[in-house]
């Protein structure tokens, strides 16, 4: 009897479920009900699951054919509500793959190392897909980063650079590889996380390549919640005597988040949009945010509320897997 050839395994070419475009879970639902490690979603992994998988065909976030709707098009409440939203959202992402520049240095294995070069890239992405973005909506490509300045600069600078300059003091500064773990996946990722998959529902008919470039993002931010969340809870079983210092840093990030006018942002913007729904109730008709809710009788309040609501649920199933209950 002759021995089978050894050699490479052959290449396992199917998409994971959750990372699959038509079978991946909503972002909210992925976080609260996935687990999954850094050594699970390694660089073969991600080259699989997402050049191969989540992105294939939409190299800018959704399919060529699916586009903007006309009244989303022309300058009116809905494109000054979304085209802040994308400036403000491709700016925080450019951030964030500034910072995780930092994560990868200070990877202590090769499994975060490998990990977190994909979330780089992941996030990268999501910086120029929402800028790109801006151009379907009426933006000249000459003037888009003097536009992503003037739609976003005041709230970069009253939002995102107070936690940009937390991330950097812990990363940069102290060169704290868990702190800066724990400042991304609970006091960024995890607060601004809700707010996505809200837009992804809100826009899904005034501007359907929107709603897909958002489940895109969405679909990357359950591995970056659920692998963030699992790096922390296995630092913690192994250097217990990190705790008090990483519990500290929550309640200072949450002291953070209660002087920043992230709410007047969003309720800003959530105005702007209600505006428009109300000038065009007859394009939504029966369409559903969530199933059993029409899009036209939702309210702001409503629509921030459930945001938030999610955003507490998540935090607090996290936070308790990680170990980090007196956080709650
Ligand atoms: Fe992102
Ligand atoms: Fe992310």
């Amino acid at each position: 009897m002759t021995d089978l050839p050894t050699g490479p395994r052959p290449e396992d070419h199917t998409v994971p479920a959750e990372a699959d475009w038509d079978r991946a879970p909503s972002l909210v639902d992925g976080a609260n009900t996935l687990e999954l490690g850094a050594a699970d979603c390694d660089l073969r992994y991600w080259l699989r699951a997402v050049p191969q998988g989540t992105l294939r065909g939409k190299v800018l976030g959704h399919d060529e054919h699916v586009t903007p709707h006309e009244v989303t098009r022309r300058p009116g409440p809905l494109n000054d509500a979304l085209t802040q939203e994308l400036a403000f959202r491709s700016i925080a992402e450019d951030k964030a793959t500034r910072a995780l520049g930092y994560m990868v240095a200070l990877a202590p294995d090769t499994a975060t190392m490998e990990f977190y070069t994909t979330q780089l890239m992941d996030e990268a992405r999501h910086a120029m897909v929402f800028r790109s973005h801006l151009l379907s909506l009426g933006v000249a490509e000459r003037d888009l980063f003097a536009t992503v300045e003037r739609l976003a600069a005041a709230d970069r600078d009253a939002v995102l650079v107070p936690l940009e300059n937390l991330g950097l003091e812990v990363l940069r500064d102290q060169q704290d590889f868990i702190g800066g773990v724990v400042v991304l996946t609970i006091l960024v990722e995890g607060v601004l996380a809700p707010a996505a998959q809200l837009s992804e529902l809100k826009w899904r008919v005034f501007d359907p390549a929107a709603a897909d470039v958002e489940r895109g993002a969405g679909i990357d931010e359950i591995r970056h919640l659920t692998v963030g969340s699992s790096v922390a809870r296995e630092h913690l079983l192994a250097h217990p005597e990190d705790k008090e210092r990483i519990l500290e840093l929550i309640t200072r990030g949450r002291k953070l988040w209660d002087d920043l006018p992230a709410t007047e942002m969003t309720l800003r913007r959530e105005t702007l949009f209600q505006q428009g729904l109300d000038e065009h109730r007859d394009l939504v008709g029966d369409h559903e945010i969530w199933p059993g809710r029409r899009l036209v009788d939702t309210s702001v309040e409503e629509r921030v509320g459930t945001a938030q609501e999610w955003a507490e649920s998540m935090q607090r199933k996290r936070l308790a897997y990680m170990g980090l209950e007196e956080a709650i």
